[in-house]
C-alpha cells in the first residue's frame, strides 16, 4: 500500500493546527504541521478578508516548503463594534497581543453594551494550496453567539472564554473541545472541505 499523502496544516497557533488536526482526521492523509519544517517562513497577513489572508498563507507556505497546505484564518466579528476585530482578531491589542489582552481590550470596547447586543460570530475561512501554489479547495462557516461580560471556563484559546453558545448558556471556554468539534466555525468549514479533500486524495492528484 502506498503511503499517505503528505498535507501540512499552515499555523503557527499550536492549539488551532490541533483542532484543525482532530476535524481533518477521517481522511487519508499524513497531516504535518509548520512546526515540523524549520525552514518554514512566516506569512504577513495583510489581506482585508478571512479569505484573503486564508489564501497568502497556503499559498506562500505552499510554494515556499513545495507541498500542499491547508491553511485557514479565522476571527471574531462582533456586531456593536461594526465587525471588529475581524481579521485583526490575533492582533487586536497591538503587536504584542496575547489572549489575555485581546480579551481584556474586547470588553473594555463593550464596556456596558447590554447582553442583547454582544452579539458576534466566529468565521474561519479554509484554503488549500497545492505546492505550485494554486488553490485547490476552499470553504468558509460561521458560528453565532454573544460576547459575555467576563471570561468564563479555561477550554480552547483566543476568545473561546468570552464566546457564549446562547442555546447552551455556556461559553466556549466552558463547553470544551468535544462540543466545539462539533460547533465550531473551524469545525463546519472543516465539514466542508472533508470532501474536497477526500476527492483530491481518491483521484491521486493530492499526493503528487
Ligand atoms: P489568525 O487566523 O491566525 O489570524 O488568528 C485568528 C485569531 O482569531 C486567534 O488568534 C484568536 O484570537 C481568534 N480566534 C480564531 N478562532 C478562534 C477560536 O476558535 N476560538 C477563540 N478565538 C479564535
Amino acid at each position: 500500500m502506498s503511503s499517505k499523502p503528505l498535507l501540512v496544516l499552515g499555523t503557527a497557533n499550536r492549539k488551532k493546527g490541533l483542532e484543525l488536526a482532530k476535524l481533518l482526521s477521517p481522511v487519508w492523509l499524513n497531516l504535518r504541521m509548520l512546526a515540523d519544517f524549520p525552514d518554514a517562513k512566516s506569512v504577513v497577513e495583510r489581506g482585508e478578508s478571512f479569505a484573503a489572508n486564508a489564501a497568502l498563507k497556503a499559498v506562500g507556505h505552499a510554494r515556499h516548503l513545495g507541498h500542499w497546505v491547508l491553511a485557514e484564518d479565522s476571527g471574531l466579528v462582533v456586531d456593536a463594534l461594526d465587525g471588529a476585530p475581524g481579521v485583526l482578531s490575533a492582533r487586536y491589542s497591538g503587536t504584542q497581543a496575547t489572549d489575555e489582552s485581546n480579551n481584556r481590550l474586547l470588553l473594555e470596547q463593550l464596556g456596558d453594551t447590554p447582553a442583547e447586543r454582544r452579539t458576534a460570530r466566529f468565521v474561519c475561512h479554509i484554503t488549500v494550496s497545492d505546492q505550485s501554489g494554486a488553490i485547490r479547495a476552499e470553504s468558509e462557516a460561521s458560528c453565532r453567539g454573544r460576547i459575555l461580560f467576563e471570561l468564563k471556563g479555561t477550554h480552547g484559546f483566543g476568545y473561546d472564554p468570552l464566546f457564549e453558545i446562547v442555546e447552551y448558556h455556556r461559553s466556549f471556554g466552558q463547553l470544551g473541545p468535544l462540543v466545539k468539534s462539533a460547533l465550531s466555525h473551524r469545525a463546519k468549514a472543516a465539514c466542508r472541505i472533508v470532501p474536497q479533500l477526500v476527492e483530491l486524495v481518491e483521484s491521486g492528484e493530492l499526493g503528487d
